[in-house]
């Protein structure tokens, strides 16, 4: 039996997790965690009964603790609550589903149980990667990837030891907006950009894509991760999303990992390895498949994937501003207040602007974050007034 906690559950990636656990009678859920969506929650409580429940939102979490108190689930209730729940429940393993760097808390306070944390909140390990990998080892909690590219590369290197990876070749849909030129970007609305080609995502997740933040959080996921330098990643826009991602090898042998565009296949792949499981993915029909292309990703037209690779590279703080920034940017462009060309623009204009820490640690990180926020809050007011 794997005793699973899925903190963040209802979320695009929390609800998958839960479908995994559904389709195995294996998988337990012992305890889940979420923001405040009373009604989602108390649904999952009733079919998964978990030992612990616990919201961020002190009200919600009251209103639940009347709703479910026939279930025998314990409500905690607060940041308190999820750090608390983290540190009782008998989980061997935690999915941290949770969405933005808010989710660097639930990341940490998993890291301090050393147990086995499967991670699909990516901004945690773009904002404090270098502090999250060094914790970890400290405590021997195991950090397996749940985005799909990072799941794909963490196969493909059960082909070859560290020292003879020749490069990571990080593959990419190119968003809805692939070929378009910046002209053609003026004028897209916000559900021209939700619209993603081959992947059903949570809405800032899906927005990341349609500008290739998302690729560029992934290029300083894989580095941080998978302790590759920026010049051994490559991405590559592959449109039809069926190789999740590659690493060539000093040969120029280039192992691959293939299947249909399923995130469940990722949560599995990272609760049971080294085992694999029969899961809830549908097989690949390759037939169906027929061609696989690949081409260059156009930096010019998306140039937050070159800053990305930029942030990697400058190091310290500026991978967490970066994150900052852009989590602004895009839920002020979710709330239509700015529109979509303005979100590299506020990303750019918040990056040079937001000093550099004197040292890294988690506290200047933190700090580093809020300075940021603050800087591309004012960054969009000022395109605000402009309009
Ligand atoms: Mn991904």
């Amino acid at each position: 039996m794997l005793k699973t906690a899925i903190l963040g559950s209802t979320g695009s990636v929390g609800t998958q997790a839960l479908d995994v656990a559904r389709h195995n009678p294996n998988i337990k859920i012992t305890a889940i965690t979420a923001n405040k969506s009373v009604a989602a929650v108390e649904a999952q409580i009733r079919e998964f009964r978990p030992e612990y429940a616990a919201l961020e939102d002190e009200a919600a979490a009251l209103d639940l603790k009347a709703r479910v108190a026939d279930c025998g689930t314990k409500v905690l209730c607060g940041r308190a609550g999820v750090s608390e729940l983290i540190a009782k429940t008998d989980a061997d393993a935690f999915v941290n589903s949770v969405i933005g760097f808010d989710g660097l808390f639930s990341t940490l306070e998993v890291i301090k149980t050393g147990k086995r944390l499967a991670l699909s909140n990516k901004e945690s390990i773009v904002a404090a990667g270098e502090a999250v990998m060094a914790l970890a080892k400290k405590s021997g909690t195991e950090i397996l990837p749940v985005d799909s590219e990072h799941c794909a590369i963490h196969q493909c290197l059960r082909s070859g030891t560290h020292g003879e990876i020749s490069k990571l070749i990080i593959t990419a849909s190119g968003g809805p907006f692939y070929g378009k030129t910046t002209e053609e970007l003026e004028n897209v609305t916000l559900a021209d950009a939700l619209a993603h080609p081959t992947w059903a995502m949570g809405k800032k997740i899906t927005i990341d894509s349609a500008t290739l933040m998302n690729k560029g959080f992934e290029v300083i996921e894989a580095a941080r991760l998978f302790d590759v330098p920026a010049n051994k990643i490559e991405v590559v826009v592959h449109p039809e999303s069926i190789i999740h991602s590659m690493v060539e090898y000093i040969d120029s042998a280039v192992i691959a990992q293939m299947s249909v565009p399923d995130m469940r296949l990722c949560v599995a792949y990272a609760l049971n390895y080294p085992d694999r499981i029969k899961g809830a993915t549908p097989a690949l029909d390759l037939f169906k498949t027929a061609r696989l292309t690949f081409k260059a990703p156009d930096t010019k037209t998306f140039p937050l994937l070159a800053l990305a690779f930029k942030a990697l590279d400058d190091g310290m703080t500026r991978p967490a501003v970066l994150n900052a920034a852009n989590e602004i940017a895009v839920n002020a462009f979710l709330r239509e207040e700015i529109s979509f060309k303005h979100i590299p623009e506020v990303v750019f204009d918040t990056y040079e602007k937001t000093p550099e820490m004197s040292e890294l640690t988690v506290e200047s990180i933190y700090a580093a974050d809020a300075e940021a926020r603050r800087i591309a809050t004012e960054a969009t007011k000022a395109i605000i007034r402009k309009r």
